[in-house]
């Protein structure tokens, strides 16, 4: 089963709205020599201020090279729910995508497994694609739960949703050590997580769902490691976060998982 590999960037709390127009133009300057249907899905997650301006240069250029993604959303569709921006408004801004369940957003904003469901189920019912994020602290992989953890973290995300959903749905596998640490996971270890992931999906639905859902890697993704990244069994794709805020290094990332015979 081959499965479209996916590179995305999350620009976190970086970037004025210059600056992202700026990124986004750079990142499509460099692809403009590549042939489309050689590509992975290319995504970039700028922050809610940069959205409308994002999508406006990346449909203003339409080579269709680079899709656009949120990195967070509310659940509920409207509302009085001060500061939060619903599926449907990111949908209008022209997101397909919407991260969720990131690290940071669980231990910064209190984000449970329960509102990571929630904002997943909301997220497919106006036809986005989620970034489900789940990952281990560096005390639970020293304690051995590592396995334990990851599998409830995706057994709560994928509560209640249709095996169609899930097939389409993105899952990134993101230690929470390797995060913005500079230490990368080693590829040997992040694809038998990866494939560990795969195996619960297919307990809890089927192998076509196990086969179809994308499974990327994230933390401290570099230029020099997405090559032995890629030609892991089970690793789909790359969730880049300080690697993708240049043009360059986010380019090189998307050349390599290329060069793996995308
Ligand atoms: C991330 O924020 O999802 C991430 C993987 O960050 P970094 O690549 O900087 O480790």
């Amino acid at each position: 089963m081959s499965r479209r590999p996916v590179i995305a960037g999350n620009w976190k709390m970086h970037n004025l709205q210059k600056e992202a127009i700026e990124l986004t133009n750079g990142i499509m300057q460099e692809l403009k020599s590549e042939e489309k249907s050689t590509l992975p899905e290319v995504i970039v997650a700028p922050t809610f201020t940069s959205l409308y301006v994002v999508n406006k240069a990346i449909n203003d250029c339409g080579c269709g090279k680079v899709k656009l993604a949120a990195q967070n959303c509310y659940f509920e569709t409207k509302g009085a729910f001060t500061g939060e921006c619903s599926v449907e408004m990111l949908k209008d801004t022209g997101c397909e995508y919407i991260i969720i369940g990131h690290s940071e957003r669980r231990e910064y904003f209190g984000e449970t497994d329960e509102m990571v469901n929630k904002k997943a189920k909301a997220i497919l019912l106006n036809g986005l694609i989620p970034i489900i994020c789940c990952g281990e602290s560096l005390e639970q992989r020293e304690a051995g739960v590592t396995d334990y953890h990851i599998s409830s973290q995706i057994t709560k995300a994928l509560r209640d949703l249709t095996s169609e959903e899930v097939s389409k749905s993105i899952i990134a596998y993101e230690p929470i050590w390797a995060i913005g640490t500079g230490k990368t996971c080693d590829s040997v270890e992040a694809n038998r997580v990866i494939a560990m992931i795969r195996n619960v999906v297919r307990k809890l639905y089927d192998t076509t769902t196990a086969d179809s859902i994308r499974i990327l890697y994230g933390g401290s993704v570099k230029p020099g490691t997405i090559k032995e990244q890629m030609a892991q069994s089970d690793i789909d794709g790359a969730l880049v976060g300080g690697a993708s805020l240049t043009a360059d290094s986010f380019v090189q990332i998307v050349k390599g998982a290329v060069a793996c015979g995308v």
